[in-house]
């Protein structure tokens, strides 16, 4: 009974989602930043409706972006999206909120605080936080390294980043893609997935099966097939079935 009153509501609220965006509204939400994880997958995509993509990125002092990162990200988008206008990029440091390890909540409080880009009529804005310390949800032997969680917003663990052997433009750059690639919509979260790639693990839902890919749950570029190395940095690469995805939904 109860499990049927959660189902009912659960397909209500999804076809008035449907409804929304094929209103005249559609600009008007466009330019929105509170909705889901996924819900401007289009728009990062396409020329449609924008055409340059600002990004406005807040570090904490001494957990900045590297310039080889931010390099390669602008490659990103150039090699996935159809931006005319081009990428900008701002960086600003702001000093430790000292909350700890971060929850969700206190993230988006930070947002709240320091985010002053917004989308604007065909630019598309996203924030990025890279953070001073590790997310609450981090478990002994798991590193999350980031996490995007709104249509245009990501965090990025640059703590965790700092602590890990390896390269960490490399790290930075291969987390921000992955990221990215969750803002794309990527795995059947956004952009419909044009064949069965999704990872079957409930944990890891919006994830990719292929071993190997940018956007599988688990990502270890070292041993993938699919690294190669772009303006001096080691990056992953989508596979076949994440391409077409977003192929389809208007990307490159
Ligand atoms: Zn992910
Ligand atoms: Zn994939």
């Amino acid at each position: 009974m109860g499990k049927n009153y959660f189902y009912s509501c659960f397909i209500a609220l999804f076809l008035l989602a449907g409804c929304t965006t094929d209103s005249p509204d559609k600009k008007v939400n466009a330019h929105r930043n509170d909705l889901v994880l996924g819900a401007s997958a289009r728009d990062f995509l396409s020329d449609e409706l924008f055409t340059a993509i600002d990004l406005e990125i807040v570090y904490v002092t001494g957990f900045e972006p590297t310039a080889e990162a931010l390099n390669s990200l602008r490659t990103f988008f150039e090699r996935n999206t159809h931006k005319p206008n081009g990428i900008s990029i701002q960086t600003r440091a702001i000093s430790s909120p000292d909350v700890g390890s971060y929850s969700i909540e206190e993230i988006k409080a930070i947002e709240k605080k320091y985010r002053t880009a917004f989308s604007v009529d065909n630019r598309l804005a996203v924030f990025i936080f890279f953070a001073d310390e590790k997310s609450q949800d981090s478990k002994e032997g798991t590193n999350i390294l980031g996490k995007a969680y709104m249509n245009t917003s990501m965090v990025i663990f640059d703590s965790v980043i700092k602590s890990m052997n390896g390269s960490r433009s490399e790290i930075q750059t291969v987390t921000l893609h992955h990221e990215f690639g969750h803002l794309f919509g990527l795995v059947d979260n956004g952009t419909p997935a044009q064949s069965e790639h999704e990872d079957e693990n409930p944990e890891h839902k919006a994830h990719c099966n292929v071993e190997g890919c940018l956007m599988a749950a688990k990502i270890d570029v070292s041993s993938s097939p699919l690294s190669f190395l772009e303006n001096g940095v080691k990056i992953l690469e989508l596979d076949e079935h994440c391409k077409l995805d977003l192929k389809a939904n208007g990307g490159k």
